[in-house]
């Protein structure tokens, strides 16, 4: 067995003592509150009949292993909880959240099982958790399972993002665990057997903002400090070799830190379409990570309102539009969770405008490149703000709209017939359009005076144009994973027993902003059965 391991979350924070109980018997035993204690002891169940569904290569690689080490009949055991590796020391995280706005209490990895930190080759620390491997004392009333069709996604989407180039923690494998496991997805008292499934995920750490919350919340000021230390030592040593003691200046600096990774994350978000549809504050994670694939969704047409979340269809909290607002709101909460351990107050402020300053210069650049301006100037406000109506103003697929922006040759001067300028434009964008029938005058002159703004604007740069096309294929992708690909991959593997396409998706999805001819297939816009149709359009957060 050649993974290396090196459990410090476990060895060096306190966890729930079970003097009474063996592990096995405390892992299953009923959900509890967990006091004085960053985490309790957890293991996962056996499952009937695993079979490996897929697997990412790219990530077996960075904790050392090849394809063949995946296939073996080891990794089965231990990525489906079967039979864990002697160096393996499963636990449950205990976390708190606000869920929608509102303070939860103890909440907890209640379908997580933390299997053990490894070091690579490279000498990193990867930890390595199993998503859906059954209950923990955070389980609360849930079973600790997962479903095939949110395991797919979680997989899928993990790896979608990362080479897109988005911070997320990565997925390792998807095993189906031959178990059927009970789902009312839509909440409406009609509960169905599903196949279960369990994810390997894989990141530094899975510390969330919740970890601190409830340590905060239970006024618990030695062990919220031991946690701060430890995520410090860590996770960010730079910040350890900079100050001279992890006091309350390192803390403040800490927390800038995160302000500035979550920052930089909800930017990619935005600028890639994702709507991660459930960011409550245990859903944060600490290492600016987009963590927890639940009932997330690819922007299609551009609709800053949407969400994919249907258990949020009415307050849309969680919208796309409203990402940047709640990340900034979410850190308030985690602020106020660390404040006891900083005197300087006025540090959180600055932290704060930090995250703020961080979203708009990097969105500015962000949206210029979009563009493909090599610069943003004060008049691009405008520009934007008037293109943003624009791709409203009829259904409008974002992605697409962009990539097209790019093979749109700008000429010179424009001395063409209006009349024959309105068609040309129309032609060239009209499969990012989900309604063309519906693009009336009214929408021919706008998208005509949009189009000579953004050409004038083209016209005042240096570069050739080849640059301009080159500048925006860097940041627009052409393969996202739209609802609807990934819900005909978890249908073929649903219905007819066949996982291939998975893998297929997956390796579409290594290169997003390749053109890839003959994967064309997989940068069309949503196909029109899938407008209405559950694990397309909504998402329930059944999983
Ligand atoms: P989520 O909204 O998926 O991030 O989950 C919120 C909380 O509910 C977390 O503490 C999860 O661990 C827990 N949870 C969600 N689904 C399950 C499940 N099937 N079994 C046990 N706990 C769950
Ligand atoms: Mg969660």
């Amino acid at each position: 067995m050649p993974l290396d391991f090196d459990n410090r979350f476990v060895r060096e924070l306190p966890g729930e003592s079970l003097s009474n109980q063996t592990t096995e018997d405390a892992g299953r035993s009923p959900s509890r509150q967990v006091l004085g204690a960053c985490y309790s002891p957890a293991l996962p169940v056996k499952p009937t009949a695993p079979k490996l569904l897929a697997h990412a290569s790219e990530v077996a690689d960075l904790i050392g292993l090849n394809d063949a080490e995946v296939q073996s009949e080891w990794f089965l055991d231990a990525f489906s909880g079967r039979k864990l590796l002697p160096q393996m020391e499963p636990f449950a995280m205990c976390y708190g959240g606000h869920q929608f706005g509102h303070w939860a209490g103890q909440l907890g990895d209640g379908r997580a099982i933390n299997l053990g930190e490894v070091i690579n080759p490279r000498g990193e620390r990867w930890m390595l958790q199993l998503k859906g491997a059954g209950p923990t004392p955070y389980s609360r009333s849930a079973d600790g399972f997962a479903v095939l069709r949110s395991s797919v996604r979680e997989f899928l989407c993990s790896e979608a993002m990362h080479h897109l180039g988005v911070p997320t923690t990565r997925a390792l494998s998807l095993v189906g665990t031959g178990d059927m496991v009970v789902r009312d997805m839509f909440y409406d008292g009609r509960p169905k057997r599903e196949p279960g499934a369990i994810v390997c995920r894989v990141a530094p750490s899975f510390v969330r903002f919740g970890n601190f919350e409830i340590l905060g919340a239970r006024n618990d000021l030695a062990n919220l400090r031991k946690l701060i230390e430890y995520v410090i030592r860590t996770d960010f040593p730079e910040l350890v070799s900079s100050h001279k003691a992890i006091d309350s200046e390192c803390i403040a600096a800490w927390f800038r830190e995160i302000c500035r990774r979550t920052a930089e994350m909800i930017v990619h978000w935005m600028r890639v379409g994702f709507v991660h549809g459930v960011m409550n504050t245990d859903n944060m994670s600490i290492l600016g990570l987009t963590i927890d694939y639940g009932p997330y969704g690819w922007l299609e047409d551009y609709d800053p309102t949407w969400t994919p979340n249907t258990t949020d269809a009415q307050g849309r909290r969680y919208c796309y539009g409203q990402q940047p607002q709640i990340a900034y709101w979410n850190l308030g909460r985690l602020a106020e969770a660390i404040a006891p351990c900083m005197e300087d107050k006025a540090a959180i402020e600055g932290a704060m405008e930090l995250y703020v300053e961080t979203i708009n210069t990097q969105w500015q650049s962000t949206m210029a490149a979009k563009l493909g301006l090599s610069r943003w100037t004060s008049d691009e406000d405008s520009l934007i703000e008037s293109l943003f109506e624009l791709l409203r103003a009829t259904e409008t697929d974002m992605t697409l709209f962009y990539r097209l922006l790019g093979t749109w040759q700008v000429h010179p001067s424009a001395h063409e017939q209006p009349a024959v300028r309105v068609q040309r434009i129309l032609e060239h964008f009209q499969e990012a359009h989900y309604r063309p029938e519906e693009r009336k005058e009214n929408y021919a002159k706008r998208i005509l005076d949009w189009m000579d703004r953004y050409e004038a604007r083209v016209r005042q740069e240096q570069g050739e144009p080849t640059d301009r096309r080159s500048i925006m294929e860097a940041v627009n992708p052409k393969y996202v994973l739209r609802n609807y690909l990934a819900q005909e991959a978890i249908d073929q593997a649903e219905l007819h027993g066949d996982p291939s396409r998975i893998m297929q998706l997956l390796e579409v999805l290594r290169n997003p902003y390749a053109e890839q001819p003959g994967m064309e297939q997989y940068a069309k816009k949503r196909p029109e059965w899938a407008r209405n149709r559950p694990g397309c359009s909504t998402l329930s957060c059944s999983s």
